[in-house]
């Protein structure tokens, strides 16, 4: 719903300001590398679904990255029947839903796959990199990693939250599109 005044030339800032760790990554490699694996797409697809990309600005989008790696009509063949599928209208109908914290956490991400949660997936000395990249700095990146080595990713991704936001967020991260608009409702006061 928010997502739809925001126009897809739009999409760097809010991935910045607004788009938790997980599907910070995952955006910034697709515009690096113009592709993703198969579970990435599905986390990002429908993320970028759950906070309000149509389906038709939603081909666009992974067209124009794909189309850069692959080309538009090998996307067309291979890759649009599964954006299309995410959304409902191909295979079973299923209109399916973003996945939770807790789906993301327990996935196993392999080689050269970019989903998954970085507080879990991601080595001690990359996630400090994408802390500082998100501007989480001195003794709040401490209580991050903190929480990360007593295995409590939701708890630091809320601190990561907090910390980048200024203010205190009582209810915990549980879902990325949660963290989404939360995040949108702040920067709107
Ligand atoms: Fe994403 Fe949830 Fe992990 Fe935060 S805790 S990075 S929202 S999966």
């Amino acid at each position: 719903k928010e997502f739809a005044e925001i126009s897809i030339k739009d999409f760097d800032l809010v991935a910045k300001s607004s788009f938790p760790l997980c599907m910070r990554h995952l955006f910034e490699k697709l515009r690096e590398d113009h592709h993703l694996k198969h579970g990435g797409r599905m986390q990002l697809g429908l993320f970028l679904k759950g906070v309000g990309l149509k389906l038709d600005d939603a081909l666009a989008f992974w067209k124009a990255e794909f189309s850069q790696k692959v080309g538009g009509e090998r996307f067309d063949k291979e890759y649009a029947y599964s954006i299309r599928h995410n959304y409902g209208r191909e295979g079973k109908r299923t209109d399916y839903t973003p996945y939770s914290c807790q789906k993301i956490i327990s996935s196993t991400p392999g080689v050269g796959d970019h989903h998954g949660c970085p507080y879990r997936h991601f080595s001690e000395e990359n996630l400090r990199a994408a802390l500082c990249r998100m501007g989480v700095n001195g003794g709040a990146v401490e209580d991050v990693m903190d929480k990360v080595r007593n295995r409590h990713y939701q708890l630091a991704c809320t601190l990561t939250f907090e910390a980048i936001h200024g203010l205190s967020c009582d209810a915990g991260i549980n879902h990325p599109n949660q963290y989404f608009s939360d995040s949108q409702k702040t920067l709107k006061v």
